[in-house]
């Protein structure tokens, strides 16, 4: 059996404990929710500030210059950049995912005009979908979604294939796909590949330059801990910058903004990624998230997000073995994220007694209860407690009371994925 002490013991060996202590965690609360909506980094209020205060309220427009507004998404989306193994010049933080999205996947197809399939996983989370629906419709229709299980993507991928879409760690499993060889995939039959990163920047190493991705897009508030709604970021590999036509070609992305031209030029490389003016409070936010993850080595993060994961999903067979949990999510290390699904019959009930309780992790409907594992700032005991606390509401009854129809679905967490 693991006892306590055990995970005491590996907290305090731990190379990056001394991060946990750069959050502003609420006390009594275990936090096990930050692929949904990352922790407030402690220097974030501080920087806020002075973006507010000082830039906005002293500098008033002068701010775009002397602030350094006007470069705020190349330069932090060279931040991120590094986060995700792009060479610099290839990212910027800009708008939300979805909207990202719509512009690197039409770009994609821009860039394979004949062939009419986009590929993906139907258990892709569903804006990436609804984009791709969205999109096509807006091209006439011409074009098609093939949204297959996992299982059959590789096969899907053909000679009419523009781009094969996916995102790296699902949303509700955990599980990770291969980038280089799903890359390589969708290379060999002369498609694109597309990835989402909202569960992968940030609490992972990755290597996008080195397994040759042409687009990719991800989320700021999640594993980046920008915030609430913050921007999102966009990839574009430096290869296909100049080939592409901007879909939503906005002022922002033009060759010379200033110059205020009636007609539109696209700007040289990443610059043309951008749309309009950028939210320069919430990149401010964004920054300050980005520049903490800037500092542990990313692979010692991976390790102990491995080890975190592991041990929450031995703890709960050593611990729950009698309550019919499923474990869903894969246990070979390279094929999972930082998260760990758990499928039971009453999920959301369950889980909305844990979240009682001052353990918050989230719901997926129908069945699915989440826990990610921010490594920064989840501690191992936090894990056995949090496995602990799920033993205690199992023996307990009173977690049943709710009649089904009951069952909240606004639970914290429901809305970001
Ligand atoms: C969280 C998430 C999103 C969120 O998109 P927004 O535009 O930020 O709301 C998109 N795709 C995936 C895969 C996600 O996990």
């Amino acid at each position: 059996m693991i006892t306590r002490a055990a995970c005491e013991s590996l907290d305090a060996a731990d190379p990056l404990r001394s991060f946990r202590d750069r959050f502003a965690l609420p006390d009594g609360v275990i936090y096990l929710d930050g692929n949904s909506l990352g922790a407030l980094p402690k220097a974030t209020p501080a920087r806020m500030r002075d973006v507010v205060e000082r830039q906005w309220g002293q500098q008033l427009i002068r701010g775009w210059n002397g602030a350094g507004w006007i470069d705020a998404a190349e330069r932090i989306g060279g931040k991120i950049g590094r986060l995700i193994g792009a060479k610099p010049g290839e990212t910027l933080a800009a708008d939300s995912t979805s909207i990202n999205l719509f512009k690197v996947l039409a770009a994609a197809l821009q860039l394979r005009p004949g062939r009419m399939k986009i590929v993906s996983e139907a258990d892709n989370f569903p804006t990436d979908l609804y984009i791709a629906e969205g999109l096509t419709a807006c091209l006439g229709g011409r074009h098609s979604l093939h949204a297959v299980p996992a299982a059959a993507v590789g096969e899907s991928v053909d000679e009419d294939t523009a781009v094969v879409m996916l995102t790296h760690v699902n949303y509700r499993t955990g599980r990770r796909w291969d980038m280089g060889r799903l890359t390589a995939l969708a290379h060999a039959h002369g498609a694109l590949m597309l990835w989402d990163l909202a569960h992968s920047a940030g609490a992972m190493p990755l290597d996008l330059a080195g397994d040759n991705a042409d687009f990719a897009v991800g989320c700021g508030y999640k594993y980046l801990n920008g915030g609430p709604g913050a921007p999102g970021f966009l990839y574009i590999a430096g290869r296909h910058q100049d080939l592409i036509s901007p879909p939503l070609s906005g002022w922002f992305g033009h060759a010379a903004p200033f110059e205020f031209n009636p007609t539109y030029v696209p700007a040289p490389g990443i610059a043309r990624g951008a749309v309009g003016t950028p939210p320069i409070l919430g990149l401010a936010a964004l920054e300050s998230g980005v520049d903490l993850l800037l500092e542990p080595p990313l692979s010692e993060l991976r390790a102990k997000s491995l080890a975190q994961t592991g041990l929450f999903m031995r703890l709960v067979e050593e611990r729950l073995a009698m309550h019919e949990f499923e474990i869903v999510t894969p246990r070979e290390e390279d094929a999972r994220g930082s998260q760990v699904c758990l499928r039971h019959p009453q999920a959301s009930p369950i889980m909305q007694a844990l979240i009682a309780g001052g353990v918050i992790g989230d719901f997926r409907a129908p069945d699915i209860l989440r826990f990610g594992f921010a490594p920064l700032y989840v501690g191992y005991a936090d894990i056995w407690d949090a496995v602990d606390a799920l033993g205690r509401i199992m023996a307990e009854t009173a977690w049943r009371a709710p009649p089904p129809q009951a069952c909240a679905t606004v639970v914290p967490g429901a809305r970001n994925s």
